[in-house]
């Protein structure tokens, strides 16, 4: 049975392409394909003005597609917003956790966003993709004495986390150059999404315990070795409710007022990022401006309401600011049909690759690249590569009929795919190009088995 679109259109990969209705600006989060796919006269899907099945050809498979329009139009609307809203300073922070490369921070930078780290390896690729450091804010619920010691040399902002990071903060600290901290709290906020990606709990390992305020500004205040600016929650991921944020700003708020009885000078305010996006129909995620707009307005009311000046108001989005700008590629293989129950086609790649549906159970959604206006009238499961029965990618993928050689694209994998992935079976890591105008450039290089056993020592009398 040939399926149908809601709109009565037959079903085909086409219908996954961005509508631009009477000159509306799109908000990335709300497609399934990047802003610049289309479908080009061979029936092929062209993003960033190049034919995806070509860019395998050229750069192989699996393959990260980064199409730099959909990236630069999110930190745009996200950096807009904000200055159109907030009545003070404001900086976006890309939480580059989702995606973090040199050519990824340095396109969002060049947008005038700020980054947001959560290691050394993070700060150190931001700080050679030129990041400035008064735009780095490092965070982690167990940073190093090697990353603090890091941090403090490069002149970022620590989000300190916990009790133990400060007491090492001190001690690393000196009078005459202050370190430049914010606090991170845990707001007590239930989001309704995934268990693992929630962190807004009272039971949640990252944070203080707003509990301890007292003690924590008691603390902090008397510290000349620390510069306290402000105050730091995140309150989870995928979120599309409207309500937590709200909740979360007011909470905000009252803590920056209770600061001020320490003394406690606190002019920044970071609520965290967690705008979900849309991997499948029926996700419906605010757009990045409703989003944005909603934040700058609770937090103006907020200070009214309390009579606070406003602070310098800052978020950290991830996955809305680069999961929807990527498509992986993959070459299908080999397919096996289990008569009367389920028929699996093979990728090239799998949970090396993208491993949020063994982690997670995230769905997502496919095209045939090179068969784009097909009809779908298969049902199938989508397998990776790896000795894992798990390590399915799709269930129940609607597809045209495919053979070995036609390209899958996945929709949507800019998020926590490349940064979450392994060499698992000892599979190279794919390589991912940047696309614009027609032009595709390297951003990272796929592996190959040098890189394999680029680690490996074989002690001399094992030879
Ligand atoms: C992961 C994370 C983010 C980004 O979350 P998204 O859901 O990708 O927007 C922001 N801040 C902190 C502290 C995080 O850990």
């Amino acid at each position: 049975m040939v399926s149908t679109h809601p709109l009565g259109i037959q079903a085909s990969g086409s219908q996954y392409l961005p509508q631009k209705l009477n000159n509306t600006t799109l908000s990335p989060n709300q497609e399934l394909l990047p802003l610049s796919a289309r479908v080009n006269r061979h029936d092929s899907l062209e993003i960033g003005g190049c034919d995806v099945t070509t860019l395998v050809e050229q750069f192989g498979s699996p393959l990260y597609i980064l199409d730099e329009e959909t990236l630069r139009t999110a930190c745009r609307q996200y950096h807009d917003t904000f200055k159109q809203y907030y009545k003070d300073e404001s900086q976006v922070l890309y939480a580059s956790k989702a995606w973090n490369c040199l050519a990824i921070c340095a396109i969002v930078a060049s947008e005038g966003l700020g980054i947001d780290v959560v290691s050394g390896g993070e700060l150190y690729t931001a700080l050679n993709a030129g990041v400035t450091p008064d735009k780095i804010y490092l965070h982690g619920n167990n940073k190093s004495r090697d990353e603090l010691v890091l941090a403090i040399e490069s002149g970022c902002t620590i989000v300190a986390d916990n009790w133990y990071e400060l007491k090492i903060l001190v001690e690393l600290a000196t009078n005459s150059s202050p370190v430049r901290i914010m606090l991170r709290l845990t707001p007590g906020i239930e989001c309704h999404t995934h268990e693992y990606i929630r962190t807004g709990h009272l039971d949640s390992k990252f944070g203080f315990d707003p509990n301890d305020l007292d003690q924590v500004f008691g603390f902090v205040s008397k510290q000349p070795s620390l510069n306290c600016v402000g105050l730091h929650a995140h309150i989870g991921s995928q979120i599309f409710e409207r309500q937590p944020h709200r909740d979360l700003a007011a909470v905000m708020v009252q803590w920056l007022r209770d600061a001020a009885k320490y003394n406690l000078e606190l002019t920044e305010l970071n609520v965290g990022g967690g705008l979900g996006i849309k991997y499948t129909e029926s996700d419906d995620p605010p757009s990045i401006e409703e989003w944005s707009k909603a934040i700058c307005e609770v937090v103006q009311q907020a200070c009214a309401a309390e009579n606070l000046p406003l602070p310098k108001l800052l978020c950290e989005p991830g996955r809305s600011l680069i999961a929807t700008a990527c498509v992986t590629a993959y070459s299908i293989g080999s397919a096996k049909v289990i008569p009367d129950l389920r028929t699996y086609v093979t990728i090239d790649g799998g949970m090396s690759d993208n491993p949020r549906p063994i982690t997670y159970q995230s769905v997502y959604r496919s095209v045939v690249a090179n068969k784009m206006s097909a009809a779908l009238t298969e049902t199938v499961t989508l397998a990776g590569k790896h000795c894992e029965s798990g390590d399915i990618l799709i269930k129940n993928a609607q597809l045209p009929k495919t053979e070995p050689g036609d390209i899958l694209v996945v929709m949507g994998t800019g998020a926590y795919n490349y940064s979450m992935a392994s060499n698992y079976n000892r599979l190279p890591r794919p390589a991912a190009v940047l696309v614009a105008n027609g032009e595709a450039n390297l951003i990272l290089l796929r592996e190959n088995y040098q890189d394999i056993i680029r680690q490996d020592c074989l002690p001399e009398r094992l030879k």
